[in-house]
């Protein structure tokens, strides 16, 4: 009732200036925190012993915290390592009220909680930056997240793809990565190929590619490259940045598209065993039907092959992504223990690939992924050693990103390894 003794004229100039005034994000603790530690990965492949991480304003300021500085949290009988960065997800595929993949018929209010809760269980899942690719709705919620401090991890987002089509011209291909720059994109999606769903052929060709790519780092974008069969090469040779999926490629392409070190994105312990778990649920939308169900499931031996031989190859950038979709947002981690069993990685080369390499191919490589000084505090704690355990991925009891804490379970005293 106060509010009616304002002069109204007062209330008609606050109303549009605050409206236009960005909302602080909320800070993190004003003094230093400091993570107690006994057993730390670097996020590059090397270990830490001991480390006492110094965060303040958001960044870690030191590895060797004085004793007695700031809030102590007690991290030790757990092993601490840089949040995790997922390349490749869909942070707008979710199941409706109903349990079914939720499509546009959906009511707004309803599509954007599905979108940040597929935020959400990321960031529980230790994942504290994910690149979405993509949908409009994504872009909301990145800006909440990174300017409004609503709960979530990092978002980066292609906004959506662009549709493979061999009859575009170079100035519209050229106009539709200006838009997506203008409409506020991270980086730029490009479909080489058709779905695995409706026979994986072939859409643009090597020179629309080149000029997809060229535009795309003319406007300061990353490209990103949905790509299967021959494709794989070419969009190498067309000289976009990073390669997704792979199947079905040759080893001779798969070792020409190293060679032009790209980022090779293949996916093997996650996305189709999360469709096939959750079937009847996206059955019936879009391509998803019995028959390209079958077809991803009888190819499984395909994926596993492509990211195999790509481990194989010295030097090539293997980074982690899920293509993770409604069922799967959370269980990002899962894909580990993929790299592993499927693509002969060792644990230390899985668990870098999320963490080095992956900022690496995000361009972030000097502020993310990285246990250092004066790198963003996005640091996670999961209970066991994922180098003698791989399956303590799946056990994260600590997600701290930019100096702020999203999930702590608590100390675990005397819980040594
Ligand atoms: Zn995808």
């Amino acid at each position: 009732m106060r509010l009616l003794l304002l002069p109204l004229a007062a209330l008609l100039i606050a109303l549009p200036a605050r409206a236009v005034e960005p909302v602080p994000a909320p800070a993190p603790p004003a003094g230093p925190v400091v993570l107690l530690t006994d057993h730390a990965l670097d996020g590059a492949g090397g270990t830490l012993k001991g480390a006492r991480i110094e965060v303040a304003g958001g960044k870690i300021r030191s590895l060797a915290a004085a004793e007695g500085k700031g809030t102590v949290i007690d991290l030790r009988g757990y092993t601490v390592l840089p949040g995790w960065i997922d390349v490749h997800v869909h942070l707008d595929s979710h199941f409706d009220a109903k349990g079914r993949i939720a499509n546009s018929t959906e009511a707004p209010a309803d599509w954007a909680m599905g979108v940040a809760g597929a935020a959400w269980d990321s960031l529980m899942g230790g994942f504290t930056t994910v690149q979405s690719v993509g949908d409009y709705s994504e872009l909301p919620l990145r800006n909440a997240i990174r300017d409004h401090g609503f709960p979530g991890p990092r978002v980066l987002t292609s906004l959506t793809w662009i549709e493979g089509d061999a009859r575009m011209t170079d100035d519209e291909l050229r106009a539709i990565v200006r838009k997506r720059k203008a409409d506020g994109a991270d980086l730029i999606k490009i479909m080489a190929s058709m779905s695995q769903r409706v026979g994986a052929g072939p859409t643009f060709t090597e020179h629309q590619l080149g000029v997809l790519c060229e535009e795309s780092h003319a406007q300061g974008l990353r490209a990103m490259v949905h790509a299967y069969r021959s494709q794989v090469a070419v969009a190498a040779r067309a000289g976009c940045d990073q390669i997704e999926h792979m199947t079905y490629a040759t080893d001779a392409e798969i070792r020409e598209a190293a060679a032009k070190n790209v980022f090779l994105s293949p996916q093997v312990g996650l996305v189709v065993q999360n469709y096939l778990e959750n079937k009847d649920r996206y059955l019936g939308e879009g391509n998803y039907t019995e028959a390209g169900m079958q077809t991803m499931k009888r190819d499984m031996p395909e994926d596993f092959r492509v990211c195999k031989l790509a481990a194989a190859i010295p030097g090539a950038k293997l980074v982690f992504s899920t293509d993770a979709t409604a069922g799967a947002h959370g269980r990002n981690a899962d894909e580990f223990l993929g790299r592993v069993e499927y693509c002969g990685q060792t644990a230390m080369q899985a668990l870098v690939s999320a963490n080095a390499v992956a900022a690496d191919s995000l361009g972030m490589g000097d502020r993310l992924g990285r246990l250092k000084e004066g790198f963003e505090a996005d640091i996670i704690a999961i209970e066991g050693d994922p180098l003698r355990d791989l399956g303590a991925v799946r056990r994260v009891a600590f997600v701290m990103r930019g100096g702020v804490i999203y999930k702590w379970a608590g100390s675990k005293e005397g819980n040594a390894h």
